[in-house]
């Protein structure tokens, strides 16, 4: 629990768009380290299809469809069931370690530690297809809030945005 919290604390600080230029081989290498030590918390287990679809998903900041994915897979080794991708994402998305891009149906590596109570909102770039992950708790309390008045019980809100990311903008 102690690994996690001083993990939380480092990412934290990284920012919602990485700068193109940002050293992604360390950024990967610390989503592998974080995902190691929050498995290890949990005593779940990182098995070899688990870690490596993580590492496929961590080639970029843009999300991947489950069908890339086994494209990405299948490059070094035998083709995986989509069943076998699927099984994969689900643990890797209980864990919080993965979400889901409902607009894009498709797949991100988190690079934040967060909760997956969290509340979160995925900026989509439409220009270079990064994801970027901002904290919405203010937003998610007004959705909640606009729900109850309608009688409505809201479980998980789903906030996408599509638009201009930073970099693309400034370039
Ligand atoms: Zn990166
Ligand atoms: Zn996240
Ligand atoms: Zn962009």
């Amino acid at each position: 629990m102690k690994a996690e919290f001083s993990l939380a604390k480092k990412s934290q600080r990284r920012t919602v768009f990485p700068t193109p230029d940002h050293d992604h081989g360390r950024c990967a290498h610390d989503a592998i380290a974080h995902a190691e030590a929050i498995c290890a918390a949990r005593k779940e287990r990182l098995t070899p299809i688990r870690h490596r679809v993580l590492e496929a998903l961590l080639a970029s900041h843009q999300p991947l469809g489950a069908y890339e994915l086994i494209d990405r897979l299948a490059v070094r080794g035998a083709r995986p069931a989509p069943i076998t991708i699927y099984r994969a994402l689900d643990f890797l998305r209980e864990q919080s370690l993965v979400h889901r891009i409902e607009s894009r149906n498709a797949f991100i590596a988190c690079v934040h530690n967060h909760d997956s109570h969290d509340p979160v909102v995925f900026l989509i770039c439409e220009q270079c297809g990064a994801v970027g992950e901002a904290a919405a708790a203010a937003v998610a309390e007004t959705i909640k809030t606009a729900s109850r008045a309608a009688g409505f019980t809201p479980k998980t809100p789903v906030i996408e945005i599509s638009g201009i990311c930073a970099h693309c903008k400034a370039a």
